[in-house]
């Protein structure tokens, strides 16, 4: 991997000839990883960024390196912080699953302009007082975090246009170039109703999306189909993980969340059999080492609390 440039948003590193990861610089206005692939005679990207001006820089970058065209936009799931730039790429064939564009239409709903300005302000006012209140240095610096990439939303706010995905599949797309081809796989959704990751068999490079993160609580939808999809990942001859947020990584990166999932999933599950309360459950529960550094606004808490309530109510619709 090697270093090629880095720009007020993000640091561009080559990961084989041809293929690329943008990694956020934390607090910028990115806030997501992307990456961009030359497939011969067109460019692929991967992810657009959590702002207009973050999408731009990106694409600029990209056709500027590789001396092509931008030809698709690979949507991973439709969390703003990795698809509010996609208005840079709307001459290009946006590509996601079903399910994300149907999320993308219902979940990230822009309102009026001014309204939606003062609920940002609000919402980042919020989020000062909670800095200045709390003492915990991991989470403060989380919260530090989710304020500055807050703040470079907001300031592009006035001009963010949402542009959906116009192609759609299901399970998997492969693209084929006359350099290399891609392989888009959707196992299901675990961080979201519907996750994609993008696949190069020939490098043995996948770009994850959210589905693998760096030491972050992530947010987790479904604990059950999570756990399956990072099996059948595991499965694949992949070397190389480009993750939705942190650093460029290894197999390391996927063991290291499985085992976070199975605490998860293990800790509720026994919680629920012993008849404990949520509230019982979060006071007595002790984050292992491990996860003591990793970020996340609530620390350990909210996915404790998802996927305590994801087996109970499983549990009471039970026959
Ligand atoms: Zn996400």
């Amino acid at each position: 991997m090697t270093r090629v440039t880095e720009t007020d948003f993000f640091i561009l590193n080559c990961l084989s000839e041809g293929v690329y990861a943008a990694i956020a610089k934390p607090g910028h206005g990115a806030w997501s990883n992307a990456g961009f692939v030359d497939l011969g005679e067109e460019l692929l990207v991967f992810d657009s960024f959590s702002t207009p001006s973050a999408g731009i820089e990106l694409r600029r970058h990209a056709e500027n390196i590789t001396g092509k065209r931008a030809k698709y936009l690979i949507n991973s799931h439709y969390h703003g912080d990795h698809v509010f730039g996609n208005q840079a790429f709307e001459d290009t064939t946006i590509i996601s699953t079903s399910l994300t564009k149907k999320w993308f239409i219902e979940k990230n709903v822009i309102g009026d302009l001014e309204r939606e300005i003062e609920e940002t302000e609000k919402y980042l006012n919020n989020l000062k007082i909670q800095i200045e209140n709390n003492q915990e240095q991991v989470i403060r610096d989380s919260l530090i975090n989710q304020f500055n990439e807050m703040s470079k939303v907001l300031v592009d706010l006035p001009r963010l246009k949402l542009v959906l995905p116009t192609v759609i599949f299901e399970e998997k797309l492969i693209i084929e170039g006359s350099k290399r081809k891609v392989e888009l796989h959707c196992l299901g959704g675990g961080h979201t109703l519907s996750d994609t990751f993008m696949y190069l068999p020939e490098e043995k490079i996948a770009f994850m999306g959210d589905l693998v993160t760096e030491n972050l609580h992530l947010p987790i939808y479904n604990p059950d189909e999570y756990k399956s999809i990072l099996r059948q990942v595991k499965e694949m001859d992949i070397i190389t993980f480009v993750p939705g947020h942190g650093n460029v990584g290894n197999r390391e990166q996927l063991n290291s969340l499985e085992r976070y999932i199975s605490v998860l999933i293990n800790s509720s599950l026994q919680a629920l059999e012993n008849n404990h309360s949520i509230d019982s459950f979060l006071l007595e529960f002790t984050t292992p080492k491990e996860y003591t550094e990793w970020r996340g606004v609530n620390g350990i808490k909210d996915n404790l609390t998802k996927i305590y309530n994801f087996y109970s109510l499983a549990n009471s619709t039970k026959v």
